[in-house]
């Protein structure tokens, strides 16, 4: 269970890299919507074409983290917030403190990835 000083500090670590993903999504919005439409070259289109793929990918990968940020304080909230999903232990502060958005102790992630592992095999 984590201690109300702690929970004070991830929900501060959390809403700040919140703020973050929020404020880098709109730069990349604006980003895109501030290139020019005029491009005469066949080969700048298809430029223009990678490019905004690549730009939707980010965003794709920042909604994602968005989500996952929100899950979090939305554990926070709830009181679930460091606790592992798969076992029920306790995640360690370090871990947390490395990777708040985390859901698995260690020694479940590394279950879970020893078994992508094999299945990559
Ligand atoms: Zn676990």
């Amino acid at each position: 269970m984590l201690s109300k000083k702690n929970q004070k500090y991830f929900r501060d670590l959390l809403n700040e890299r919140l703020a973050g993903l929020l404020d880098e999504a709109t730069k990349t919005v604006s980003g895109m919507t501030d290139r020019g439409e005029t491009f005469p070259d066949p080969t700048d289109r298809a430029t223009l074409e990678s490019e905004r793929n690549f730009t939707l990918r980010i965003r794709d990968r920042e909604r994602r983290l968005i989500s996952k940020v929100k899950e979090a304080l939305d554990r926070l909230d709830q009181g679930t917030f460091g606790i592992c999903e798969e076992c029920g232990e306790d995640i360690s502060d370090k871990r947390l403190k490395a990777r708040p958005v985390t859901t698995l102790c260690i020694k479940c992630k590394k279950e879970q990835e020893n078994e992508e592992n094999l299945k990559g095999l």
